[in-house]
């Protein structure tokens, strides 16, 4: 069986040599994260290259996600480099002291915004939840707290507002230079970290175009402002071509009580409008020393794939961890598991809706055609964007949905929609009247059809028009097809 939901791996020291990132690849990673938070604009480009390169050797498509690193509040650095920080005792944020100087009393901080965006009793999160401080009074250039759960601190930790309210740009002079490296290293998709607003990716976006870059946006919904406002949500998700969970910020923002209901909000809400999803951040997170994930990993990420989200993430487990393939192996396993229960191949259809494009209607008939019919083994889509098979996986099924497209940017662009294969397929240099008999050999020659399969088509009158989508056919595989 093939596998539906599709997995995002983070590449970092972990698969830096081409053994390991070969293995990852071959273990069945779809799409690779460069985490622009770590690491020069050359590794990154190195990076690219070789999954390029893996991925030829393998015959494999395999996205690159740029992931820009957005305003992610740290503190400055410790004289010891790290610090210990006891429950009860006063802390002090500083924007005017020496970013080298920190002690256990005061560090710097160095975004100085902060210090208008907090007031009294606001809670400060640092190192993603692990130590958290009340604010007790608010000064010129400094913030002064009471820590309320201690622990080790050490240099350039992250810090959030529980709640949210921060007032940070979602783009940053970094994440601007990086959008360039992304579009040279032809990234695409480039993820955008804490969007607060439509307009935040629209900027992205002209930045990517400005650099000539056409990359997908996912957008990461991260901050406690989104999780909360559902029209805010929503406007975010139209803007972006996906979303992605960001579990690690945001369950920092609005505490981990309420982080699964909001998962399978957003999940839903991504779904309903059309866009692809990412649930991300430790999923596998024991995998990052130990070999075999827990019991309570394998639910979350099996539950994941129930609420039918596109894609799971790994992020340090094959960053930096002891075991990238082992936990890209288990994720597979997983995946696959829970794609086998009876409630992942069946679907309402949207049976209560109404259609605006021709595109839509025919994506739809066919899933339900295919849904439906017995003796269906695959759905064809011709397609030049990838719109109508990012449609087509809106649908519940257990049918593989492979998209012949001659472009690159499409072929690997579609790699992130659950249930959809890339086959490369150059309808320009084919007659009109012979491209579904080849589309169906193809996936003859590829073992995914057999004689007598009955295969669901789709494409435009103009072949080579995006958007034009307006033909359904049904065709059985050894006939005569036209
Ligand atoms: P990050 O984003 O790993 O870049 O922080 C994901 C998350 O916050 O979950
Ligand atoms: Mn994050």
């Amino acid at each position: 069986m093939l596998r539906r939901t599709k997995i995002v791996a983070t590449l970092g020291p972990s698969t830096d040599t081409p053994e390991s990132l070969a293995a990852i690849v071959e273990a069945g990673v779809d799409a690779t994260r460069l985490n622009f938070s770590h690491g020069s604009a050359q590794e990154h480009i190195d990076r690219a290259n070789s999954v390029r390169e893996i991925a030829r050797q393998q015959g494999r498509f395999v996205a690159l996600l740029a992931d820009l690193q957005g305003p992610k509040l740290r503190v400055s650095r410790f004289i010891e480099h790290k610090v210990t920080l006891v429950a009860g005792q006063e802390f002090v944020l500083d924007a005017a002291m020496d970013k080298d100087a920190g002690t256990a009393e005061c560090v710097g901080i160095d975004y100085e915004q902060l210090i208008d965006d907090v007031s009294v009793g606001d809670v400060l999160v640092l190192d993603d939840g692990r130590i958290e401080m009340e604010v007790t009074s608010v000064g010129e250039r400094s913030i002064t707290s009471r820590v309320l759960i201690g622990g080790i601190l050490s240099d350039n930790k992250g810090l959030n507002k529980r709640g949210g309210g921060l007032s940070a740009e979602a783009l940053t002079d970094k994440d601007r230079e990086d959008i360039i490296t992304a579009a040279r290293l032809g990234a695409d998709y480039v993820a955008v970290s804490f969007v607060r607003t439509a307009e935040d990716l629209h900027k992205a976006r002209r930045l990517l175009r400005d650099a000539g870059s056409g990359a997908g946006l996912v957008a990461k919904i991260e901050r406690a402002e989104l999780a909360h406002d559902n029209a805010a949500l929503d406007a975010v998700i139209e803007a972006a071509d996906v979303v992605m969970v960001a579990r690690g910020d945001l369950a920092v923002e609005i505490g981990d009580a309420e982080l699964v209901g909001v998962q399978k909000h957003i999940i839903e809400r991504a779904r309903v409008l059309d866009r692809s999803v990412i649930t991300a951040t430790q999923m596998m997170e024991s995998m990052i020393t130990e070999p075999m994930p827990t019991r309570a990993e394998v639910s979350d990420v099996a539950n994941a794939v129930m609420d039918y989200t596109d894609a799971v993430m790994l992020s340090a487990e094959t960053a930096v961890g002891d075991y990238p393939v082992e936990a890209v192996r288990a994720m597979v396993r997983i995946c696959l598991g829970a794609e086998k229960h009876p409630s992942m191949h069946q679907s309402q259809h949207r049976i209560h809706e109404s259609m605006e494009h021709i595109d839509d209607a025919i994506a739809l008939s066919a899933m339900y055609a295919a849904n439906h019919l017995s003796g269906v083994t695959a759905i064809i889509c011709m397609t030049e964007s990838g719109a109508t098979p990012l449609l087509m996986s809106r649908i519940k099924s257990s049918l593989p949905i492979f998209a012949f497209s001659r472009h690159h940017s499409t072929q690997h662009r579609v790699v992130l929609f659950r249930g959809v294969h890339t086959v490369p397929f150059d309808s320009l240099k084919i007659p009109n009247d012979q491209t579904n008999a080849l589309a169906v050999s193809e996936l003859v020659s590829r073992g995914m059809v057999q004689e007598g399969d009955l295969v669901v088509m789709t494409k435009g009158d103009y072949v080579n028009a995006q958007g034009g989508t307006n033909t359904m056919k049904v065709v059985r595989v050894g006939a005569e097809i036209q």
